[in-house]
């Protein structure tokens, strides 16, 4: 079983996790600029981050034979502080780096006239850098700022199949399904979408455009529930194939519109490729 995880915050994340994310199959992931938790209050702030997710965490990542690639933006929560909304103009040099196969997490959080003009802002540079764009969806209010993204996301001109509309479940799934753009599930362990209930979905809405991740992050989370989806899938009924697509080949054919996925360093293999200890040991 090979496993990409389109979504996941590898910065809140121990060598444990890539060590165990390796030796259960997980192979390549995706790593979208987000909410650090404490605020930032300044733009440098913001460049020290992404330069972080895109040489630090790669190279964390490759100890453990697992490919990273990564998404730039400046996200829902922060586009309301006045102090970080320059990040905006700094984006452009970070859109055109190697490693970067998106602009995300752009979106709503609260839906404030500030988040409507940084989403928009956003989507047009996703449009002129030629990107995909990663859209995440407000954990409160979630049907309204689903259709409101949706609204913006047409009003864009930004092709649908390069959207994704993540954070999805039972009652936003309705709103996105049929309108073209991508569907993403996060799978937590206390709320949100859980394993039952994502098999659920794709028996009920097949596995075109649907990616499945684990968003884990600095949060109550686990970056094995892709592996834990894939599992209850084949227990569902699901065979070999079903689960390939929507845990590997879905999330290359979405990244890949970027023209920047580069899988060279994938063994495809499950079995770890990290056997030591070569990695320093943090502040070393
Ligand atoms: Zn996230």
């Amino acid at each position: 079983m090979r496993i990409f995880d389109p979504h996941i915050h590898m910065t809140s994340r121990t060598t444990d996790d890539y060590a165990r994310m390796a030796a259960a199959g997980i192979a390549a992931m995706v790593e979208p600029s987000f909410w650090l938790g404490q605020p930032r209050t300044n733009p440098g702030s913001f460049t020290d981050y992404f330069d972080s997710i895109l040489g630090w965490e790669p190279y964390r990542a490759a100890q453990f034979g697992v490919v990273h690639h990564a998404t730039i933006a400046l996200n829902p929560k922060e586009a309301n502080d006045p102090r970080c909304r320059p990040v905006l103009d700094l984006l452009p040099r970070y859109l055109d780096k190697d490693r970067v196969v998106a602009v995300g997490e752009i979106g709503y959080d609260s839906m404030t006239p500030e988040e409507d003009d940084a989403f928009e802002r956003q989507l047009a540079l996703a449009v002129e850098h030629e990107l995909p764009a990663l859209v995440h969806t407000p954990h409160r209010d979630k049907a309204a700022g689903t259709r409101r993204t949706l609204d913006l996301v047409k009003a864009s001109g930004i092709e649908p199949g390069r959207v994704a509309v993540d954070h999805l479940n039972e009652v936003t799934i309705e709103l996105v399904h049929g309108s073209g753009c991508w569907m993403g599930f996060s799978i937590y362990p206390e709320t949100k979408m859980s394993p039952p209930r994502m098999v659920e979905l794709l028996r009920r809405y097949g596995t075109e455009r649907v990616l499945v991740n684990s968003a884990a992050d600095w949060g109550v989370s686990d970056p094995l529930l892709t592996v834990e989806t894939a599992e209850a899938m084949l227990a569902a009924g699901f065979d070999e194939d079903d689960v390939d697509r929507v845990m590997w080949r879905n999330p290359v054919e979405f990244y890949s519109q970027s023209g920047r996925l580069d899988l060279t360093g994938v063994t495809g293999a499950a079995e770890p490729t990290f056997a030591g200890s070569s990695i320093k040991r943090g502040g070393e």
